[in-house]
């Protein structure tokens, strides 16, 4: 039987190169980095603003169809492809989100892709990188801290403490810290109230991070977050509280892009991380406009199926990056298109050909998705060694059947040389010049239609329900004049619907909107649907319970 190495392993065997020389091969010299070590760097503030006037470089998006809890590979296969297309010559560059640590120590893994298709050096970014996620992490409780020091010195904005929206946040999944009472002790202890974290990556910072295009409009961002509503329910926001400095400071490093590099010496972006269900799931609009500039070609990952990050990507991030993909790739795997076909997650590694025929139906709604957006793309078929000849066929052939284009890739076994077919078929996506993008709803249109519009056209839902307090806000909302920002959904990433037990393609069925966020710094509303959490919990075997460390200092149990 095949041994297969960890990507630990594999990662550890890796050849890596100082990253000035990775560097030198997009035109930067030492000047423009600010050194992290001798594999990691950030690029400059003048760097970036220098970078403003060059031409732009196409984009290519990596999607997927709706995933396992494993993930399906867009993180390899993003990393694969981009060694792909570098070895037949295009210039070619990664930008990805930065790893959190909640899933690194719960069941997911990290996010530096797999096999052969990795970013290195893979333990550091998996686990604290250059400090990106703690400085988000430290502006966000820090904003939380002001405001509660603003209630105990005698709280001059009226802050109504029943109706502060800010949360602190943590960069770990402690199910235990999702609602929590604060200020107990007395007087000098401070204002008793009834608060709760989120996970890091779900912060309104992470958001404006990503979001942001520079240093001041960073600022600008931070300084429009709504922390509370004050006794006459008007919104109380960073601004008023007079913190954005400070809180812009905090950032100062954090805002700049890391520079890394494949197992191939492929120039990797990785910046900002926020997920793809309960945030807008795409990498910094700094790192991938960066890599635009630096390379021909970008190839970006946006979190989950095309349900979630690519939506958000499509409707928001293009909005506020003012780029547009080429092309878009999504990546199915066999495993999971066998598991929306009905089939336990024990049985997956077992041929069976008329559950992979019942759950294409989940692959072939993602498709209609993008086609939706007026976009070209590529099935990427990422081969695992389960499967069988006659699965692989037979996915080929429906796609066929349907007019899907489709390539597989063995990115992760034999890096880019495993992906030499898809960079073909993509970069002829792009050269037959199809795109004709556009978002899926106008920014005129109301909440309420936007999540409509989502809801019908993206999950197939039938009807959208929205619960008394969603209604109550949808009508403030409108008030506030929050009725034109784009809408980010909440939603769990396992189904189309908000339910996740519903796999495979379901129909007839309803999103239930339970509450809604404003996040204006961002610049988006967040709709919570169905019972997805901000704060996720650890599952019952931790990936943490395999971790270690020798007597070198060498982690074990990453992945
Ligand atoms: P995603 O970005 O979709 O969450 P990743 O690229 O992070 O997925 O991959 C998830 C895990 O699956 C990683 O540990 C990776 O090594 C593994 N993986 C990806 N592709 C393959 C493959 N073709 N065969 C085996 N394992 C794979």
């Amino acid at each position: 039987s095949t041994i297969v190495k960890s990507d630990l392993e594999i990662a550890r065997e890796s050849v890596i190169k100082p990253i000035v020389d990775v560097a030198a091969g997009i035109g930067l010299s030492p000047d423009d980095l600010e050194l992290y070590g001798k594999y990691k760097a950030k690029i400059s503030f003048d760097t970036l603003e220098k970078l403003k006037t060059k031409t732009e470089g196409k984009v290519i998006l990596v999607t997927a169809i709706s995933p396992t809890p494993a993930g399906e590979g867009k993180s390899t296969v993003t990393v694969g492809l981009a060694d792909a297309l570098n070895r037949v010559g295009k210039k070619t560059m990664v930008a990805m989100r930065e790893p959190s640590l909640g899933p690194t120590m719960g069941i997911k893994g990290g996010a530096t892709g797999g096999g052969y298709a990795q970013v290195l050096p893979m333990e550091d970014i998996n686990l604290h990188f250059t400090g990106d996620l703690h400085a988000i992490t430290t502006a966000n409780n820090a904003l939380a801290a002001l405001i509660d020091n603003h209630l105990q010195q005698g709280n001059e904005l009226r802050i109504d403490q029943r109706r502060i929206v800010w949360k602190r946040a943590l960069d770990m999944n402690d199910r235990a810290l999702r609602k929590v009472v604060i200020g107990l002790g007395g007087p000098v202890q401070g204002v008793p109230r009834e608060d709760g974290f989120d996970i890091t990556v779900a912060s309104e910072i992470m958001a404006v991070l990503c979001l942001a295009s520079d240093l001041q409009d960073l600022k600008k961002r931070l300084s429009r977050m709504v922390i509370a509503y004050n006794t006459d329910r008007q919104p109380v926001t960073v601004e008023d509280l007079g913190v954005e400095g400070a809180l812009a400071l905090l950032l100062r490093d954090a805002a700049k892009p890391n520079l890394v590099q494949t197992i191939e010496h492929t120039p990797a972006l990785i910046h900002g991380g926020p997920f793809a269900n309960i945030a807008h799931g795409c990498n910094s609009v700094i790192a991938t406009r960066a890599a635009s500039k630096l390379a021909d070609f970008v190839v970006t990952e946006a979190g989950f199926g095309a349900d979630l990050g690519a939506e958000k990507f499509l409707n928001i991030k293009t909005r506020a990056a003012g780029i547009a993909p080429a092309a878009v790739v999504i990546v199915a795997t066999i495993r999971a298109l066998k598991m929306h076909g009905g089939v336990p997650k024990k049985e997956l590694a077992a041929e069976n050909i008329s559950a992979l025929k019942k759950g294409f139906a989940n692959l072939k709604k993602h498709t209609e998705t993008i086609e939706q957006f007026g976009l070209p793309y590529v099935v990427a078929i990422n081969r695992f060694i389960h499967d069988t000849e006659e699965e692989t066929k037979t996915l080929l052939e429906m796609c066929k059947s349907e007019s899907i284009p489709a390539a597989v890739t063995e990115v992760w076994e034999k890096g880019g040389e495993g992906g030499a077919e898809l960079a073909g078929q993509v970069l002829k996506a792009i050269d037959d010049k199809k795109a004709n993008f556009a978002p899926l709803y106008d920014l005129s249109d109301s909440i309420e239609e936007k999540i409509a519009s989502i809801a019908f056209k993206v999950y197939g839902a039938t009807t959208v329900d929205f619960s008394t307090k969603a209604k109550k806000q949808l009508a403030e909302f409108e008030h506030h004049g929050w009725g034109v920002l784009p809408v980010c959904m909440a939603k769990t990433q396992y189904s189309l619907s908000d339910d996740p037990q519903k796999l495979g393609r379901p129909e007839g069925f309803t999103i239930t909107v339970r509450e809604l966020k404003p996040s204006i710094g961002a610049g988006f509303i967040v709709a919570l649907t169905g019972d997805v959490m901000t704060m996720p919990g650890l599952p019952k075997q931790p990936a943490a319970l395999k971790m270690d460390i020798d007597e070198q200092g060498n982690a074990s149990g990453l992945f």
